[in-house]
Formats: C-alpha cells, structure tokens, sequence
C-alpha cells in the first residue's frame, strides 16, 4: 500500500477538488431547486449582482470578502466553504493513499459526489435520485478503468458484491421499518459499497460500521438532551457516506494493523 504522502500528486489533487467542491455547492444549492446549473453565472442570493472573477475564486474569496457579499453585506453561507475544504481533503488524502493512481479518478467523483449529497440531505432531508445515480454510474465507470488500469479485475467484483450487499441489507431494513431510513438512504449506501468494495470485501462492513457509529453520535446527543422525539430525525445520509469515505480512506490500514473484519 502506497501511503506515503506525494506533493506531485497531492498538490493537482487539491486544487481540483477546491475547483471540483466550488462546483458542488453550485449543485448542492440549484439542483434540489430544479434550476440551471450554468444560468445565471454565480450570484449573490440576496441582491442578485453577478460576481466578478476574483469574487468566484475557491476558499480565497470567501477569506477576502469574510464571507459577505461586496455589494450588499449579506452572509455567505460557512457551507460553501466547507465543502470546497472537505473535497480538497478528500483529493489530497485519496491522492497519498490509494495503492495505484489509476484509481484515484474513481474515489475523487465517488467522495465529490457523496459530500455534495450530504449537504443536500442536511439541508432538505432528501437524497435526489438524479445526483445518486450520476454519483453511482461515474463511479462505477472509473472503478472500472482502475481495474482496466492495475488489472486487478477482482477488485471490479468485490465492488459489484459490496454494492449489491449493501443494497440488499438496506433494502432488507427498509422493507421492516419503513420509517427508520428513507428509500434515498438505499440507494446512496449502493453507491458506498461500490466505493469501499473496490478496496477489497472486507472494507465493506468496516464502512458501514463507520456510518452507524458516526450516526449514532448525534442521535445520542439529542437522546440525551431530551429533544428526541418522533419528529427529531437526523438524515442518515451524511453518515453513512463519512463512512465510506474515511472506511475507503482508512479502511485498509485499519484491516491490515488489527486483524479485525
Ligand atoms: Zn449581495
């Protein structure tokens, strides 16, 4: 396993994935509305002035203007910047721990696409279908042509298995408590599986396990602080692609030091 951390590959890796995680946030805000992802060009949401070039720059306008518009003083949104730092991450750390580069297409549309349906799920509590199987399909696609790439053509079934497993368990789940996940949360954990089967079987449940547990924190918290109750859901969407990702970022070093799945 190749972990050791490149700047010839990490540093291209960021800046596409601050271009790539810009781009997300333009669909995770336009999409859910049904509006165009081209037109208008980018815009403040509060006065409508169209931004000018150094205003749509990455992480760095949102430094320079302190994340308010030049124009009217209104607040952008912390969750542009998130997003565009959480993609960049998830390039730079799939970029210096995958084993072959031939991947790394391949996990950076998987993690893009799961941020950019994480923060629609937050905000609106839904998965659409549209960005789900674009995710799914792109991915698959590229894992692919890492298989075609390394040869490892094993690794192309481990991630069909792992996929239709997961699928098949949340559908499982989802047919005997309807109202404990959506039928969204079946199909994006299809699209996880794929993600973390590419990197061997045993991934798989480790992922899984990452998103149940991640879940469980703020479900905890709510108990505790007696605000649950039968309307308080928490979207499990977001969980369950941070455990796909970390799983798929750690996954394999975690199996090889401990033995365990
Ligand atoms: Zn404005």
């Amino acid at each position: 396993m190749n972990t050791h951390f490149e700047l010839v590959a990490a540093l291209p890796a960021g800046i596409a994935g601050l271009a790539i995680g810009s781009f997300g946030t333009v669909v995770a805000d336009r999409l859910p509305r049904g509006e165009s992802l081209s037109r208008p060009g980018s815009h403040c949401d509060s006065c409508g002035r169209a931004l000018r070039a150094w205003e749509n720059v990455p992480v760095l306008s949102y430094l320079l203007l302190r994340g308010r518009c030049s124009s009217c003083g209104a607040r952008i949104s912390p969750r542009v910047l998130l997003m565009e730092l959480l993609t960049a991450a998830c390039f730079v750390g799939f970029s210096g721990r995958l084993a072959s580069y031939w991947a790394l297409p391949a996990y950076c549309v998987l993690s893009a696409g799961l941020i950019v349906l994480s923060a629609i799920d937050f905000r609106l509590r839904r998965l659409p279908t549209a960005i789900v199987y674009w995710t799914g399909a792109l991915g698959a696609a590229l894992l692919l042509v890492a298989s075609a790439g390394t040869g490892d053509w094993g690794a192309l079934v481990s991630a069909g298995i792992g996929g239709a497993a997961c699928f098949a368990v949340f559908l499982a789940i989802f047919m005997a408590v309807p109202r404990g996940i959506g039928f969204g949360d079946v199909r994006l954990v299809a699209v996880c599986g794929l993600m973390l089967g590419w990197l061997g079987l045993r991934v798989v449940p480790l992922g899984l396990l990452l998103g149940f547990v991640l879940a469980s924190v703020p479900a905890l918290a709510l108990v505790a602080l007696r605000k649950a109750n039968r309307k308080s859901q928490i979207p499990f969407g977001p969980y369950l692609a941070a455990g796909a990702i970390v799983g798929s970022l750690f996954g394999p070093a975690i199996i090889h030091a401990t033995g365990l799945f």
